[in-house]
């Protein structure tokens, strides 16, 4: 609640863009807390902040744990910044029990994570991992037309640290699931195996733009009775292959309440849990455009994100974390993705998800109980103590 206040909107949301004055407000609040239980917070070059606690074995690879703290424009007060403070949380306890880990921990705040201010999402963590370039990063630019790269200097958070040069034993990811599953269930912690495969297409069908009144039903060729068609049929397609198809954008060229629609363009977003159950999802669903559209229709992929399976040791470190503290557990893909999904490519990784009320997030009704951010936060510090042993 008291961080919730960096950004903090009418409706009781959160507006705390990526590098903008609130996100400098509580990244100091963080490096100010982090500092005051004897940790050294260093800063990359794109703004990764890393607050590391030292180990027994001090020259030992680190544990991290930790996640965002940047939100949509009608974000919550929990979506990323609960696995921060958790995080800290954890280091505060660790503090005041005066006790030593093998390893050392580093508490980490990965940069524009939500991608609502620059795109693309997961921004901070991605140029960690080398999927994305300094360069590509310091080049986004927001809506108004400021470059991510005058808007790290302008809050001063662009850091000496060489990108990528902070390497971690493991790492842990606290969240709220955003989504109804653990709720539904009463399942108090999710262990997450993996994120979901996901591809994004933009799909374009040509009909013949004809009058309303005077084209007779069966000489017409509708490009969004086309298209009516293809949503609902690959959305049967989901359910039948258990992934899952979304239609967010349609638009209708020189749209006219009396002319039958002659070009229609619309997304498509296809998830599956496996890369091959998305072949197959995939492979119907060109086959039903087919059907529909014959070649007037034209489906291009243009993004394809393929499922990510966390490492074992870290699932089973979540686990047994859960066991420990009598959680109702349930194993979980994650359906969105998170800056673990880039970290998991470089040290095996593990999310932890807590239950969110309704299900809601990227929304100001965001809300998770006290229980449920207590048990997440002690399953966390478990799981990072037992892969602080592991040699
Ligand atoms: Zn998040």
């Amino acid at each position: 609640m008291e961080t919730a206040a960096f950004g903090a909107t009418a409706d009781g949301g959160v507006r705390r863009l990526a590098l903008g004055p609130e996100d400098k407000q509580v990244r100091d609040w963080l490096r100010e807390q982090c500092e005051a239980v004897g940790c050294t917070v260093e800063v990359d070059t794109v703004g990764n902040m890393f607050a590391r606690r030292r180990g027994r074995d001090d020259e030992a690879l680190p544990i991290a744990i930790g996640s965002h703290l940047d939100t949509q424009p009608t974000g919550g007060k929990f979506d990323g910044i609960l696995g921060v403070l958790a995080g800290l949380e954890v280091l505060r306890t660790l503090h005041a029990a005066g006790r030593a880990t093998e390893r050392p921990l580093m508490l980490v705040n990965w940069t524009n994570e939500e991608g609502a201010r620059f795109a693309p999402a997961m921004l901070g963590s991605g140029v960690h991992a080398g999927v994305f370039d300094e360069a590509f990063a310091d080049s986004r630019i927001d809506i108004d037309g400021v470059t991510f790269a005058e808007a790290i200097e302008a809050i001063g958070y662009r850091g000496t640290t060489p990108v990528g040069q902070i390497r971690f034993a493991a790492m842990f990811e606290l969240h709220i699931e955003q989504g109804p599953v653990l709720e539904r269930e009463n399942a108090e912690i999710g262990i997450v195996t993996g994120v979901q495969a996901m591809r994004w297409y933009d799909l374009t069908i040509s009909g013949r733009d004809a009058h309303a009144g005077s084209t007779p039903m069966d000489m017409r060729c509708d490009a969004l009775s086309d298209a009516a068609n293809i949503i609902v049929g690959t959305q049967a397609a989901a359910r039948a292959f258990g992934g899952m198809a979304t239609t967010g954008q349609l638009s209708i060229r020189s749209a006219s309440r009396n002319v039958i629609p002659g070009h229609v363009e619309l997304s498509l977003d296809l998830r599956h849990q496996s890369d091959g159950g998305l072949d197959r999802l995939e492979s119907e669903v060109s086959d039903l455009i087919r059907k529909q559209c014959g070649d007037r229709a034209e489906l291009q992929t243009i993004w394809n994100s393929p499922a990510v399976h966390f490492d074992p040791q870290c699932i089973d470190a979540v686990r047994e974390a859960a066991l420990k503290s009598a959680a109702v557990t349930r194993e979980i893909v994650s359906g969105a993705g998170h800056d673990s999904v880039y970290v998991s490519r470089l040290a095996p990784t593990a999310m932890i998800f807590i239950p969110c009320r309704g299900g809601l997030s990227h929304n100001p009704a965001e809300s998770a109980t006290k229980q449920h951010c207590a048990i997440g936060a002690q399953v966390l510090l478990d799981a990072a103590l037992a892969m602080s042993s592991v040699k």
